[in-house]
């Protein structure tokens, strides 16, 4: 990898890591306020209580005055008891003043009702004022808490601003430009090939474009999302280990999509075995085997230069795959390997 390249894959972790800062310290406000709306709740639950109380006494208050008025009114009538004429009058007299201490009862009754109502008004209160205390308590633990936290995380962005900083003043200008208008439209400029494979697309990449990528000295587009890719050799050392029996071996046979072959495209094998050329083609919608080719004293990548041009590499784990199914390739398999084609 060139240096420049190098310094873009430290400044992309740079990157993605400010990202990660800067949308935690973004939700802190909402963080915080959802904390305080708690509180404000608790707050509320105390002042109804009080507002409770407070309509009950003067619900009481109400029933007070109205006694005390009908009180008045009996006075009144019981004065006027010996200026009545006849008994008719006397009569009426008694009747008002019957009705009036009814209604006081009526009133006394609705006061004992308000009173051993306020009890449990007051118990309620007592209640919300207890739980507001210890929720503020509990409130000011999580203000604490997310404000150590958000400055902890103010110092590692500036730590990250810093770094990105110095890593884009070592960069080449047109390349960092060109890192920053991939990053803007893809969120992320580079990426890494892996078996054969750009990571961010999952497309398997031609032979030719992999082997600028291997070789390092350039920087390399994706085909597909135009992503600039990059090679690490120790990330890709313990797939080929595990893939073939020998490196060797691996190297002389070659999966590939290939579009000028059948109905739409095939998916074909390259083999160089013994001094001769083979190519195996399955069509890519049916999976049936329709062309095989073997040429002696030949390397298939020269004897079939005209059917890779246009090849993509495919990532095939089974060894002897084209010997397991001579006539037809299996649902499952035309189905991975479709798979890996980029998306039309
Ligand atoms: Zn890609």
């Amino acid at each position: 990898m060139t240096s420049d390249l190098t310094k873009l894959v430290e400044l992309q972790a740079v990157d993605a890591e400010l990202t990660r800062l800067n949308m935690l310290l973004a939700a802190i406000p909402k963080t915080l306020e959802r904390i305080e709306s708690q509180l404000a709740a608790a707050k509320k639950r105390v002042e109804d209580a009080r507002a409770a109380i407070k309509a009950s006494e003067a619900t009481k208050r109400a029933h007070e005055q109205d006694i005390q008025s009908l009180n008045d009114k009996i006075a009144k009538f019981r004065s006027q008891s010996s200026s009545v004429k006849n008994n008719e009058q006397y009569k009426a007299l008694l009747s008002e003043i019957a009705q009036a201490e009814a209604e006081i009862g009526t009133h006394e009754e609705k006061i004992l009702e308000v009173m051993e109502n306020a009890e449990a008004l007051q118990g309620k209160l007592s209640e919300a004022e207890a739980a507001l205390t210890a929720e503020s308590a509990e409130i000011e633990r999580q203000k604490k808490e997310v404000e150590a936290a958000s400055a902890g995380d103010r110092k590692a962005a500036a730590d990250a601003v810093a770094k990105a900083k110095k890593l884009r003043a070592a960069v080449e200008e047109t390349l960092l430009a060109t890192y920053d208008r991939i990053a803007k439209s893809r969120g992320r400029a580079l990426a890494e090939v892996l078996e054969h494979r750009c990571t961010a697309c999952q497309v398997m990449l031609r032979p030719q474009l992999l082997s600028n990528v291997r070789a390092g000295l350039e920087v390399v587009h994706c085909d597909t999302c135009s992503r600039i890719m990059y090679y690490i050799p120790e990330h890709n050392i313990q797939k080929v280990d595990t893939s073939a029996s020998s490196i060797a071996h691996q190297a002389e046979r070659e999966w590939m999509f290939v579009p000028t072959l059948g109905t739409q495209g095939a998916f074909a094998v390259f083999i160089n075995h013994k001094g001769a050329a083979k190519m195996k083609a399955y069509d890519a919608q049916t999976g049936e085997a329709i062309a095989q080719r073997t040429e002696k004293n030949a390397v298939f990548q020269t004897i079939f230069a005209e059917e890779l041009r246009d090849a993509r590499n495919l990532f095939v784990d089974e060894p002897s795959l084209e010997e397991k199914f001579k006539d037809k390739l299996p649902v499952e398999v035309l189905l991975d390997m479709r798979h890996q084609l980029p998306k039309a």
